[in-house]
């Protein structure tokens, strides 16, 4: 067997899943959160919900780094593409809505937009084009270090970078701090993790008494995760453990952490959903300032609308709702319509919900 298809036998996740049921018990109930596209789409598009007992709940955080742009940002890109400026970004971002616009909207008007898998496809494109370019650099820890990479190795002069990355600890730090949300556990995301290591998970078992469990993306390793969570607090003691020990290391990838570091300031940032978090976005530092499109043209938005009328993306990107409570879900919203920016990345949780009925 394929050594990542024993992580999707049905014999042993219907064992994983009568040992959850065990310890859940039935005394109260525990709800779990996941902060990643790739694990909604594995617990969407296997059932796993349907396995567990009815007093454990997982819903699915701020995990999709295309959903969390804020509609400021994605205005910035479009700005910069009707002023001419070939702006290049990743497919996922095409669609998400601005205030007014989004970038495919702004393509339809003429502006040069241009999709890429990676960064270094943008590169490309700067060289072999005269004029501006600029490359929208979204997503979280997994992709920042693609963009610091270029960035270091002198990109063409004519290639400047719109950067929206952001960082996922501090999105957990203020799913943790809502209360109400009655969160007990976290699953925390494999890929970033490959990236920071284990160290910036620590808080949440010794702030929040929260138990947290690096968690890779196939079935079964999403259920021994919850039967970590659940053993923990079962047992009363909340710590952080790594059920992904076959990609993610305690330290991390200490070279990407340092080309960050090196590239990279932290900032406060803006998401859609979540408002203003503390330390979340990485902006350019001084060194590589030349690089920044909003010093080299002068871009000036500041506040944008998240929320087209109706959506309630800002309620599903904290698990406050499931994408079929929003009354627009399947209706008016759709993969091929989207309205709102959930519907519109393959890792957002509404697409996934719209794949998966
Ligand atoms: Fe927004 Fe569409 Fe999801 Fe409703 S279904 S929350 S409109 S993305």
């Amino acid at each position: 067997m394929a050594r990542n298809m024993r992580f999707r036998d049905a014999t042993l996740a219907n064992q994983v899943a009568k040992r959850i049921c065990e310890l859940a018990g039935n005394e109260r109930n525990v709800k779990i959160c996941h902060v990643c596209g790739t694990h909604e789409w594995t617990i969407t598009h296997f059932g796993l919900r349907e396995l567990l007992p009815s007093n454990v709940e997982v819903i699915a955080g701020p995990g999709c780094p295309v959903c969390i742009v804020p509609a400021s940002e994605i205005d910035e890109a479009v700005e910069l593409a009707l002023r001419g400026v070939t702006t290049i970004c990743f497919g996922d971002i095409l669609r998400v809505p601005g205030s007014r616009r989004s970038l495919l909207d702004a393509k339809a008007e003429g502006a040069d937009v241009r999709v890429v898998y990676s960064i270094g496809d943008a590169v490309k494109i700067a060289k072999r084009i005269s004029g501006e370019t600029v490359f929208f650099a979204v997503g979280f820890e997994t992709t920042a270090p693609s963009t610091a990479v270029e960035a270091v190795g002198k990109p063409p002069r004519n290639l400047s970078l719109l950067v929206s990355h952001r960082l996922i600890p501090p999105a957990m730090e203020i799913m943790a701090e809502m209360r109400d949300l009655g969160l007990d556990g976290f699953i925390a995301p494999g890929h970033v993790s490959t990236v920071i290591g284990l160290e910036p998970y620590r808080v949440f078992p010794e702030k929040y008494g929260m138990p947290t469990v690096v968690a890779g993306f196939e079935p079964l390793d999403v259920l021994i995760g919850i039967y970590m969570i659940l053993k923990q607090l079962r047992e009363g003691k909340p710590r952080l453990e790594n059920e992904y020990t076959r990609a993610v290391r305690r330290e991390g990838n200490a070279k990407a952490q340092q080309l960050m570091q090196k590239v990279f300031e932290v900032a406060d940032g803006s998401w859609r959903g979540l408002g203003t978090i503390r330390f979340s976005k990485l902006t350019l530092s001084k060194e590589y300032s030349e690089l920044d499109a909003h010093l080299r043209h002068g871009l000036k938005v500041e506040t944008g609308v998240d929320l087209q009328p109706g959506c309630r993306c800002h309620l599903v990107i904290v698990g406050r709702i499931r994408p079929n409570e929003c009354s627009l879900f399947m209706k008016a919203c759709t993969p091929r319509k989207p309205v709102g920016a959930c519907m519109v990345s393959s890792e957002g949780t509404c697409r996934i919900w719209a794949r998966s009925t």
